[in-house]
């Protein structure tokens, strides 16, 4: 690799609910700032439930003088609603937002003035120009609710010509399904950067219920062998590395334009992945 030019790296965050949580994400941040990320990325919880964590979270990043990015989703949400959260979010100096449905709580009613990703896409950018650049989700393995795998990839490249600028997928532990998706999406003319989304293995149960309720494959042999370390931390924490490590590998070799970390307000394992894959600093 050119040393000179950095392959790029960004981390997601959530907000923190404790003072605690927030003291320790500070240093989390520090320790993931030796990366040099191109942004920091907040989680914002559908129906606007986290919107005030996110939001001093994200000011927290811009006061350290890192490029932040809010999430923002549009589920249940108004139009002036929308129009409030962007210009209080322009006003805090963000310039980039990753752009979302959302899911609520099961029980609540979608209601709300937007049906999809799209369509808060293209509201942005009716009301606010080029002022955000605009991230969107991606689903390599297909979303849970979609109907089939090319209304799915089709409601992606709504997403693109609503006016996103770029994509982070989901994550995914098989590197085929995400190339599949490049070239799809490519081959309906779709060509926004199409960053992969990285989940570092820390904890088996942890994973298996994430992996349940987003619909990301675990593939089986991976599945197997994470069931049978039970209980033993240290081996999954290793064998965690290798396989992130080796994916990150496939992906950089095959093109992908960057590499996003969910890093779940934890720094090891990103700073792990980064170090042997030479991106740190
Ligand atoms: P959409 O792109 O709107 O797609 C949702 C579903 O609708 C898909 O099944 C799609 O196929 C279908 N669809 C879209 N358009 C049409 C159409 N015109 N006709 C028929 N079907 C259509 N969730 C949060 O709550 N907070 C977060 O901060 C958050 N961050 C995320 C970050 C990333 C990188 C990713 C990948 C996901 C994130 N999520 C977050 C989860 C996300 O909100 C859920 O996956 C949600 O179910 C879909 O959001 P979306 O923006 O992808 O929706």
């Amino acid at each position: 690799m050119n040393s000179t030019v950095r392959f790029p790296v960004s981390i997601e965050f959530f907000p923190p609910k404790t003072p605690e949580g927030v003291e320790k994400l500070r240093v989390v941040r520090q320790q993931l700032y030796a990366l040099m990320p191109e942004f920091c990325s907040v989680t914002f919880g559908a129906g606007g439930s986290t919107q005030e964590g996110t939001f001093s979270t994200v000011r927290d990043i811009l006061s350290e003088g890192v490029s932040a990015a809010s999430h923002f989703s549009c589920i249940g949400a108004t139009r002036a609603g929308v129009r409030e959260q962007l210009a209080t979010l322009k006003a805090m100096g963000v310039k980039r937002l990753v752009a979302l449905r959302g899911d609520l709580p099961s029980g609540y009613g979608t209601g709300g003035e937007f049906h999809y990703a799209s369509d808060l896409v293209a509201f942005i950018r009716a009301e606010m120009s080029d002022d955000f650049y605009i991230e969107v989700a991606a689903y390599p393995e297909i979303h849970p609710q979609a109907k089939s795998a090319e209304s799915d990839l089709k409601a992606f490249a709504a997403k693109a010509q609503a006016g996103a600028n770029s994509a982070i997928t989901q994550y995914f532990y098989n590197s085929d399904a995400y190339f599949r998706f490049v070239e799809d999406a490519d081959a309906l003319g779709v060509q926004i950067p199409v960053v992969p989304g990285i989940m570092p293995i820390a904890s088996s149960s942890q994973l298996m219920r994430f992996s349940d309720a987003c619909g990301a494959e675990i593939p089986r042999w991976i599945r197997l062998r994470l069931l049978g370390f039970g209980d033993d931390t240290a081996s999954i924490k290793a064998f965690g590395l290798d396989v992130v490590t080796d994916l990150c590998e496939q992906l950089r070799a095959g093109g992908a334009p960057g590499l996003h970390f969910y890093s779940m307000n934890q720094s090891a394992a990103t700073l792990e992945i980064c170090q042997r894959l030479g991106l740190a600093a």
